[in-house]
């Protein structure tokens, strides 16, 4: 059932798992657990429908390379799945495998412990397949698209949600659910604990109405952000036995680097497979040097830095030719100092407020300027291809860069509590029935949307909570 905290709200809530957040994470988490037969407190700090008021609990401030974090987060049911665009791939296996850029570690799973858990991603997020195989897809036969064969580089393929809005596709399942007590209006906003677990947690409302939540195991899933200035906001800070609650911090970045002149009609771009919801991207193949990085195709006009001219003074024939703005997604580093530290100023509920500080230095950008060269010099001598530069140095420092408003690694998940917040099951290191859900955990992060793996990672904290509340 959904309850409006602010009308309906008795002193102590109890259940077997308490989770704080109802975004992606939380949400499929709660159903999840429920479909196993468990009983589920879900508590969200916004209500059922936007605040139309802004969100000023979200208010923050920045340093490093701008990031606009004001906006990019939104607090109610269905958190900020009510503005995400909806596209979705898994992280490749080489995400879980390679060796980090940093000097931070990597994951402590691999792809296959994902498999069933994005398997029941695609249904949670309505996407039509979870197959992302592009032999079996046949894409190389059923699309034109430039000829990749012996160029160290491979085509990806990206899949779209609706998108599904969590939060009113999954209401009627909430409140239909006798195992699940959902409280809207009601913000997590304290954890009593002992040595090594949480007994018991507090809430409130905004109107000043409190209430103790009782449950053998917590998870917090407020967002990749709010995570982190939860557990920070705690008189004594849970996972940070390694200085590492809020570092770490991660977006997919971007850059342009270039127009491409080449056939007319190449179907990269979404829509152009017919039968199927794709968009297609080139990524190097598994064992290549250099970040996970993606290269996307986009039709443009034709451009004066490389005009038609360029196309039919070539020997190799005169049919008109396509122009194309190239751009990536590129893999981040995790880095200690990219974090997020809480500020002296306090919001209506009386948690310190939140600072992010983005270090994206411009060396980032040199290995992702090194792999388009790559790129570029390959397609070039297999394809009937023009490629030019456009932008050839890294922004500097201060330059705004396009990001993706993928808020990842701050409570990052390690195979030793040295290197991580949370082990790899997604509990807090030192905290015996605290877990953490949503992008926080990601130690790395390739170039794949994080939302599937949310997801994914929420179905199987389910199975480890389900087997935990058996012992
Ligand atoms: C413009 C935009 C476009 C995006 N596009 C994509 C995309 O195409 N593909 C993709 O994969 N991802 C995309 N994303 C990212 C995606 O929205 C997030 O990955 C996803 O919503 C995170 O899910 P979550 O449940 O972890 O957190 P959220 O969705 O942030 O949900 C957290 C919830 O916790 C609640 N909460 C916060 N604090 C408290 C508290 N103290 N007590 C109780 N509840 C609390 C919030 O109200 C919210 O409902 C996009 C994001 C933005 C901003």
């Amino acid at each position: 059932m959904i309850h409006d905290a602010r009308t309906d709200l008795p002193e102590v809530l109890e259940a077997d798992v308490a989770i704080a957040g109802g975004g992606p994470a939380g949400i499929v988490l709660a159903l999840e657990l429920a479909e196993r037969g468990r009983r589920v407190l879900l508590i969200e700090g916004g209500g059922r429908q936007s605040p139309n008021g802004g969100t000023s609990i979200y208010d923050n401030t920045t340093s490093g390379r701008p990031y606009p974090l004001t906006g990019s987060r939104l607090r109610w049911l269905g958190g900020t799945s009510n503005h995400w665009g909806g596209w979705v791939r898994p992280f490749d296996p080489r995400d879980f495998t390679d060796a980090p850029s940093g000097d931070l570690p990597g994951w402590p799973i691999d792809a296959d412990a994902l498999n069933a858990g994005y398997r029941r991603a695609a249904a949670w997020c309505e996407v039509g397949s979870a197959d992302y195989d592009v032999g079996r897809i046949g894409l190389e036969r059923r699309a034109r698209l430039l000829d990749l064969a012996n160029t160290g580089f491979e085509h990806r393929v990206f899949r779209f949600s609706p998108p599904t809005r969590f939060g009113s596709r999954y209401a009627e399942s909430l409140d239909r659910s006798e195992l699940i007590d959902c409280r809207v209006n009601l913000n997590l906003v304290e954890l009593q604990q002992s040595e090594d677990a949480v007994s018991s947690a507090r809430a409130v409302t905004f109107e000043g109405r409190s209430c103790t939540l009782r449950a053998r195991h917590f998870v917090i899933a407020m967002g990749g952000v709010e995570n982190a200035r939860f557990l920070l906001d705690q008189a004594r800070v849970p996972g940070n036995q390694a200085g590492l609650v809020g570092g770490g911090f991660m977006d997919h970045f971007g850059f342009t680097p270039g127009l491409m002149l080449a056939d007319a009609g190449l179907q990269y771009e979404r829509g152009r497979i017919a039968g199927d919801d794709l968009m297609t991207v080139m990524a190097p193949s598994a064992g290549t040097e250099g970040p996970n990085s993606c290269v996307l195709l986009t039709s443009t006009a034709p451009d004066d830095i490389l005009p038609p001219a360029y196309w039919t003074n070539r020997t190799s024939g005169n049919a008109a030719g396509g122009h194309y703005r190239i751009s990536m997604i590129n893999a981040p580093t995790a880095r200690r100092e990219s974090r997020i530290t809480l500020g002296d100023e306090r919001d209506r509920l009386g948690l310190r407020r939140p600072h992010l500080h983005w270090h994206l230095p411009p060396t980032e950008f040199e290995p992702v300027i090194a792999l388009f060269e790559r790129w570029m010099d390959a397609i070039g001598a297999r394809n009937r291809a023009r490629i030019k530069w456009t932008r050839k140095t890294p922004p500097d420092e201060n330059d705004n860069v396009g990001v993706g408003y993928h808020h990842m690694g701050t409570t990052r998940m390690s195979a030793d509590p040295a290197d991580g917040v949370v082990d790899p099951d997604g509990r807090v290191w030192d905290r015996d029935n605290l877990y953490v859900a949503g992008s926080s955990v990601y130690p790395a992060a390739g170039f794949a949307n994080p939302t599937l793996t949310i997801c994914a990672l929420a179905v199987r904290m389910a199975a480890h909570l389900d087997q935990r509340l058996e012992a």
